[in-house]
């Protein structure tokens, strides 16, 4: 083989996973180089909430809320029907209090003053990053990565990996604009690319920029041997809206508001169909029964307990507001009559405290429901891919056989078997932390010899 470079790890992504590895190998002493395919850095991780999900005993106790990683736990098992794998989601649980430590103390993440719950969850710790966005968490992390020396270099896209007789990985071949090149990885190398929405053609994409994730990088694992797992199942989230293009401000307004302090409806019967707050797959899966897409409706109350940051992921474009419940009813073509009906009986399960027809949690500030309304139309879009490569505990690639291919490590959307069936909502910044650090530990840990 002739090496054009060397260097010890070698990082293919620069998102959440990417960038994690990337710190925690350069802190250990190794000299880094990450390659990005794109024109900028922090793919999907860039154009993401960054609302994170922990246990933070300290922050959610002052709200009365307890909780646990056991509690953590049970919920992503249960959103992912049981086939995670149970020894990677207690990791995920257990470290998720010293990720969001890392980032805030660390890093220097600035976080809001709130904790939330999405749907799912039993008890609310998601913890959003400052605007809800993903590139408060991306620009502090690539800040601290060039801090540390780390070689972050872009349209650079990995071709293939090398493999020696013993089937260690040696380095990778690359392409930028001007050449294609190969590079020793002294050490190790972790993939880190994300996951592959753009491969889904049948349902419409939950945000423009996810054009680029593709799944070249799974089908070069593949040829080298490593083991891919829940390729079929597909994330869609339930709070996309049709009448903006890719993820918009519905999801957030969603979110933060329709689903804790408002109902969803279908616009034929003017009727609940799920419990607004259940995890992402049943929702999605009951949304998509419907033959149009569904209403979210909300209040004056419900923005007020949202905050005032709320107001600016508010568009006339996709939220209308209604001076009451009759014009919201005609403006959707919906019977009024019924949804009136659903109103009343909506209002009285928050006055009982117990919603007895889905069996949604009822929050302790939500408050029935009062003109002026505000609505959206809500539709799943494809959102984050749940299958890719396998990988251990130490976030060793493992072939058929669950073997490690030594020297290969991943992290992040592109690995499989963690979240199962579908994800826990804000698992997926935890996971690409708690899996990145330790990918980045434990690749510097190696020895690799030529
Ligand atoms: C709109 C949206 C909002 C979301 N909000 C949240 C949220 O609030 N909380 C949450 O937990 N999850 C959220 N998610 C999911 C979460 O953002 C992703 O699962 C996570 O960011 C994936 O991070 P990653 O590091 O694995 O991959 P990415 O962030 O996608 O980074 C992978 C990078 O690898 C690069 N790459 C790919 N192939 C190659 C190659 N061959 N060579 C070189 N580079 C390559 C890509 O260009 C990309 O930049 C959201 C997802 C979307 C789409």
């Amino acid at each position: 083989m002739l090496w054009n470079e060397s260097v010890d790890i070698v990082v293919i992504g620069s998102g959440f996973a990417g960038l994690s590895a990337a710190i925690e190998a350069a802190q250990a002493g190794c000299s880094v180089i990450v390659l990005e395919k794109r024109d900028f850095y922090g793919g999907n991780s860039w154009i993401s909430g960054g609302v994170l999900a922990a246990v933070d005993i300290e922050i959610q106790q002052p709200y009365g809320i307890q909780d646990s990683t056991q509690q953590m736990f049970d919920d992503m098992m249960r959103a992912g029907r049981g086939i995670n794998n149970p020894e990677l989601v207690r990791l995920i649980c257990s470290q998720s209090y010293s990720s969001l430590q890392w980032l805030k103390q660390d890093i220097g993440v600035e976080f809001m003053d709130r904790i939330d719950q999405f749907g799912g969850h039993s008890v609310p710790r998601c913890h959003s990053v400052i605007e809800i966005q993903g590139r408060n968490i991306i620009n502090p992390l690539i800040k601290r990565a060039k801090q540390l020396g780390v070689d972050l270099r872009l349209n650079t896209s990995l071709q293939q990996l090398y493999q020696n007789q013993q089937t260690e990985i040696t380095g990778v071949k690359l392409n930028n604009s001007q050449q294609t090149y190969n590079l020793k990885a002294n050490k190790a190398v972790i993939l880190a690319s994300g996951g592959f929405s753009a491969e889904i053609k049948t349902t419409d994409t939950l945000a423009t920029s996810l054009a680029d994730s593709t799944a070249e990088v799974l089908h070069l694992a593949k040829a080298i041997g490593a083991d891919l797992i829940d390729m079929e199942h597909i994330q869609l989230l339930p709070c996309a809206s049709p009448d903006e293009q890719g993820r918009g401000i519905a999801p957030v307004f969603a979110s933060y508001v329709v689903f804790p302090y408002g109902f969803m409806v279908d616009v034929n019967t003017g009727q609940r169909f799920v419990n607004e707050w259940t995890d992402r797959k049943t929702r999605a899966d009951a949304m998509q029964a419907l033959t149009q897409p569904a209403i979210g409706i909300t209040d004056e109350q419900g923005l007020i307990n949202a905050g005032e940051m709320i107001h600016q992921h508010m568009d006339d474009a996709v939220i209308q507001r209604f001076d009451n419940l009759s014009n919201l009813a005609d403006y959707y073509a919906m019977p009024y009559p019924a949804l009136q009906n659903t109103l009343n009986d909506y209002n009285k399960s928050i006055q009982q405290r117990n919603d007895v027809a889905f069996g949604k949690p009822i929050t302790t500030n939500a408050k029935p429901l009062k003109s002026p309304f505000y609505a959206l139309r809500l539709q799943p879009k494809a959102h984050s891919t749940m299958g890719g490569i396998r990988i251990n505990s130490q976030a060793m690639v493992l072939n058929k056989q669950a073997q490690a291919i030594p020297n290969l490590y991943a992290a992040g959307e592109v690995c499989g078997g963690i979240h199962g069936i579908s994800r826990l909502a804000a698992c997926a910044i935890t996971e690409c932390l708690v899996f990145g650090r330790i990918a980045g530990q434990q690749a510097a840990l190696q020895a690799y010899q030529k």
